[in-house]
Order: structure tokens, then sequence, then C-alpha cells
């Protein structure tokens, strides 16, 4: 198969115009994530220069995260950890409430889903106004995490969400 390039994957984003809300413009991934090849060539762009030696955990944010942050971490042979919305996981946690492009939210997260000390790798398919990211690196903090890197496969970067995560590295693929 042959490599697939950034351009064949920004060309099979989806634009819906109003969803979920007037004067949101909703980049739909499922298109990538269909296409066998364009899904393992996003997962090999996602995971460029990330060796299984430099990660423990790979950390996914509910929900079209837990997509790609579960593809890499079976890739890496590392393990996978799920940020939550609020009330969903079963066993005690740590909450971060946060606004986001549309409407607020609480995320969640095991209090021993990360151990002091481990690296993390945290994935999403979107980078937007950065609350979501930005609470679950609270969040990753709380529990002694070392966040080693936050990748995106898209950034909304007239947004400037990157702006509220820190110092780890950001980097996405496809950005508007
Ligand atoms: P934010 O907290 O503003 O960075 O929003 C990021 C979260 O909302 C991500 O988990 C995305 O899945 C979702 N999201 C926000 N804006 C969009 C958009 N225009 N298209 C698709 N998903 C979006």
């Amino acid at each position: 198969m042959s490599m697939v390039t950034l351009a064949e994957i920004e060309a099979a984003i989806r634009n819906v115009p109003d969803f979920p809300k007037p004067g949101i413009l909703f980049k739909d991934i499922t298109p990538v994530l269909a296409d066998g090849r364009l899904f393992s060539g996003a997962m090999d762009h996602l995971l460029a220069g990330v060796a299984r030696a430099d990660v423990d955990k790979v950390v996914g944010i509910d929900a079209r995260g837990f997509i790609f942050a579960a593809a890499a971490a079976a890739r890496l042979g590392c393990g996978f950890v799920p940020v939550r919305k609020k009330g969903k996981l079963p066993w005690q946690t740590h909450e971060e409430s946060y606004d986001l492009e549309y409407g607020s939210a609480t995320v969640a997260i095991h209090v021993d889903a990360v151990k002091p000390g481990e690296r993390v790798l945290l994935l999403d398919d979107l980078l937007a106004t950065g609350g979501t990211a930005a609470a679950t690196v609270s969040l990753l903090h709380k529990l002694g995490a070392e966040l080693v890197g936050i990748r995106f496969l898209i950034e909304l970067a007239f947004l400037d969400g990157r702006r509220r995560l820190g110092t780890a590295p950001v980097r996405s693929m496809v950005t508007y």
C-alpha cells in the first residue's frame, strides 16, 4: 500500500455545516475511519516519531478520541485510558469542568488509571477551543502523570486552543 498523504486525509474529512448547532462547521472524520488505507495512514501520521519506549499509557478523550487512542495503544503495545464525560466511569474519579465550542461539560478519569510518573500520550480527534483537552491535562496533572505529548488529527488553529494546553508538545495533522 502506498504512503497516505496528509492531503488525502484532509480531502476525506467531511465538512458538515450547522451541526450540531447553527454556525458550527462540523469536521466529520468517519470517512477517514471507513477507509482502511486512510485510517491506517492517519495512525502512521498521528504516531510519527513516537516509540513504544517513550510512552506508558495513551489517553483518549470521549468519544472520538477513543478510536484513535485505542488504535494507538494497540499499535504501540501500551495501555489505553479513557477520559469520559461525567457519570460514565464506574470507579472513583477525578472530575474537571470546562466550556466547549458548543455548550459545557465535565470530564472524568479513574483515580488509578495512570500511576504517578507514568508517561502519557494524549490523543483526540480535534482541537477547537482547547477546553476539553485543557481539562484533561488538569486531570492528568492531578494523577501525577508525565505528559509527553498531545496530538490531534485536526486543529482549528484560528481558535488558538493550544495556548491552553501547557508545556507538553502539541501536534496536529490537519490544520484549519
Ligand atoms: P474544544 O474543547 O473546544 O477544543 O472541543 C474539542 C472537542 O469537541 C473535541 O473532542 C471534538 O471532538 C469536538 N469538536 C469541537 N468542535 C468541533 C468541530 N467543529 N467539528 C468536530 N468536532 C468538534
